[in-house]
Order: structure tokens, then C-alpha cells, then sequence
């Protein structure tokens, strides 16, 4: 028989640098005196995340879902969006607050991305523009979506905020499209506490993405575009560029709790994780699995359960699909009968615990818990 944990082990626990760290980054901010408006703090994490996200160009929002918005915004789209059920909430709303309608569209059984070959089929005159999604850091078929974009004519842009350093070829994912947005969230492997940022190879976009952010004020005497506040501030900046320097041994410690979890679930009928192809380079943001309740032994909605009982926090990410959602599930994009796979692998995946410190050996226990329940699904502690 298997303890519960003393502790709680949640799906994730954000990057702590030492504190001392942070108070000495802090009185540099203090000493400047400028706490916001683009210091020199914000200045040097655009910098920094230019050469680590491999871009040409970064813009810092005060949260991923303003940068969202102000992309839309910026690339003046209207009309309809195509997108993915398969994706947190910030995706279709920020489709919604440009009032554009999200038109979903179901995705691969694989990579839990948008279907490219189902996206065709979905588009009308009113399409401006495919809001893609790199779901659990899996990049989508960005060769595919980019040429879509450009036969049809439509703006294409992804929402990366589980991308951070997925890498295709070794090309940065934030060069794809038009556009990427990046969460700097708490949640987030890497992080400003709240934060995110746009990148973009057009350097003139980044200009009215930049005063998009600032209410749109070009200078003292000149207001041109109806802008909001997104600006990301020194103290968020400062803790950022202190958190760059754990990112290393943070991806370090995922990798080897990864290969802990991979190794046990070969052995586990009915469990599978995703195996991402050998040009990727993996976020390490999630580590998610996929149940088959039929040779699993139980379903994924038991599973979480169970795991509770043993005091493991997983998460059923992204239950319920967007396109279920009250203010959406109206919509015709939105029957079920269109979004099949969407509509399965929804009731499939599970994050499990997934951050540096909770150690390989946790790991390795949480795989013995996973598997006693594939023995006893029924048994409780
Ligand atoms: C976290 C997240 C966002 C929003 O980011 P915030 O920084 O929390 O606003 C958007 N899309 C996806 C897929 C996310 O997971």
C-alpha cells in the first residue's frame, strides 16, 4: 500500500530565484527611480529575450492576454478568426473582445494542434486571419498554416504561450506567422510574475504593437492610435531577467523528471505521452499524458481522482473546450459533430505534476501511485 504525500504536490510551482537576488535587482530599480513607461529594466529583458527566443524583435506586455489583444488590434483584423476549442480560455476571448467571431476548428489527433487540412473548409470571405495555438509546447505544423496564411491572403498568428524556447530546426517558434505571443505568467516556465510579450520580423508592426501598449501616444504632442495600458513594468522586467539566469538548471531538472516519467509509462498499458519529432526542441512547460480508459483500467476523470486521494494536484487541461463555453457553444463553428478529435481528446489528456524541485524521486513515486491505480482503479486509500 502506497502513503498519500505529506504535502500537496501540485501540477506546477514557479521559478523562485533567491531571494537576495531579487532584492539586490530591486534596488537598482529603486536607485533609477523609474518604475514603469519602458526603463532600463524593460529595455535590456526585450534585449535578453530577442537572443533567447531567437527574434528579431520583442515587445513586453504587462500579460500574455493584452499582447494577444493587441495583436489582433495591430494587424487591424475583423470579420472571423479561425482557431482551436483545443486552448485556454485567453485565446477566443481575445478574438471576442476585437469583436471578431472565433471559428473553430477541430484538431490533430497527435499533436492536439489545429488541423491544418480541416482549416481550408472553414474559411469565407469574412476570414481575416488563423489564430493557431502551440498547445502544451507542441508546435503546430507552422510550415502548413504559414502557407494557408499566404495562399488565402490571411494574417497568420500564433498563441506561444507554451512555446517558450520550442525550437523547430533550431529556428526560434516565435518566428512563424506574423506574429507570436508569449505568457510570462506565474504558471509559466518561464516568468515576470504576470507578463508576456509579442515577436514579430516586421519591424513596423512591432512600432504599432509598441504604441498599442501605451494608449497609443507616439509623443507629447501626438496621440494616433485608440491604444491601452499593456505595458509591462521594471519590477516585473527586473524579476524577469533575474529568473533567465535559473532557466537552465530549471529545463535541466524537467528534462530528467520527463525521462523518469517516460521510461515508467512505456511500461503502463492504456497511458501515453506525446513524443514530439527529433528536429523539436521541447518548452518542458507541461507534461501531459493521454488516457485510454478501456486498457487504462479507468477513465481520466477517475485517474485525477484518484491521484487526489495520494494528495497529487494534475489538471485536465484544456476541459471544458472553448467551444462549450456558454458565450460560444451558440456559435455553428462550435457542434460538437464538427469537432470530433477536439471533442475525445478532451476527456484524454492530463498534466501531471511538472516543475524542477519536486524532484525525480517524487516522480518516481507518483509513477508507482499511477500504476497501482492501473491494477486497482477502484480501490481507494
Ligand atoms: C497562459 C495562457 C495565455 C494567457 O496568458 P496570461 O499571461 O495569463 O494572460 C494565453 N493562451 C494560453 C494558451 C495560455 O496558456
Amino acid at each position: 500500500m502506497i502513503k498519500p504525500f505529506e504535502f500537496p504536490i501540485y501540477v506546477t510551482r514557479p521559478m523562485l530565484p533567491k531571494i537576495d537576488n531579487v532584492l539586490s535587482k530591486l534596488s537598482d530599480v529603486w536607485d533609477s527611480q523609474w518604475l514603469t513607461n519602458g526603463g532600463p529594466q524593460h529595455a535590456l529583458l526585450e534585449r535578453r529575450l530577442c537572443e533567447i527566443l531567437k527574434t528579431p524583435s520583442v515587445s513586453l506586455f504587462n500579460n500574455g492576454t493584452n499582447a494577444l489583444l493587441v495583436a489582433i488590434q495591430g494587424l487591424r483584423l475583423a470579420g472571423e478568426i479561425i482557431t482551436t476549442p483545443f486552448t485556454f480560455a485567453a485565446t477566443a476571448h481575445a478574438i471576442a473582445w476585437n469583436n471578431i467571431e472565433p471559428v473553430f476548428v477541430d484538431i490533430d489527433e497527435e499533436t492536439m494542434n489545429i488541423a491544418p487540412h480541416k482549416i481550408t473548409d472553414s474559411i469565407t470571405p469574412k476570414t481575416t486571419a488563423i489564430l493557431a495555438v502551440h498547445v502544451f509546447g507542441n508546435p503546430c505544423d507552422v510550415y502548413a498554416i504559414d502557407n494557408i496564411g499566404k495562399r488565402y491572403g490571411l494574417r497568420v498568428i500564433y498563441d506561444a504561450a507554451h512555446a517558450f524556447n520550442t525550437e523547430i530546426d533550431g529556428r526560434g517558434i516565435g518566428t512563424f506567422g506574423d506574429v507570436s505571443m508569449f505568457s510570462f505568467h506565474s504558471t509559466k516556465l518561464f516568468h515576470t510574475v504576470e507578463g508576456g510579450c509579442l515577436t514579430t520580423g516586421d519591424l513596423s508592426l512591432k512600432t504599432r504593437f509598441d504604441l498599442l501598449r501605451n494608449f497609443g501616444i507616439k509623443n507629447e504632442d501626438e496621440v494616433i492610435l485608440p491604444g491601452i495600458n499593456g505595458k509591462m513594468n521594471e519590477v516585473q522586467a527586473a524579476i524577469g531577467l533575474v529568473n533567465l539566469g535559473l532557466l537552465d538548471e530549471e529545463r535541466k531538472k524537467r528534462s530528467d523528471i520527463a525521462t523518469i516519467y517516460k521510461q515508467r509509462l512505456s511500461t503502463i498499458e492504456g497511458i501515453k505521452h506525446c513524443e514530439l519529432p527529433n528536429n523539436v526542441q521541447n518548452s518542458l512547460q507541461y507534461f501531459v499524458v493521454r488516457i485510454n480508459a478501456c486498457h487504462f483500467g479507468c477513465h481520466r476523470d477517475r485517474l485525477h481522482e484518484r491521484l487526489h486521494e495520494y494528495n497529487v494536484f494534475t489538471r485536465k487541461y484544456f476541459n471544458p473546450l472553448c467551444s462549450t463555453y456558454s458565450c460560444y457553444c451558440n456559435l455553428p463553428s462550435a457542434s460538437p459533430d464538427l469537432l470530433p478529435v477536439a471533442t475525445r481528446i478532451v476527456q484524454e489528456t492530463l498534466c501531471l505534476p511538472f516543475y524542477g524541485n519536486m524532484g525525480t524521486d517524487n516522480a518516481e513515486k507518483i509513477m508507482d501511485i499511477i500504476e497501482s491505480i492501473h491494477h486497482n482503479p477502484t480501490l481507494s486509500v
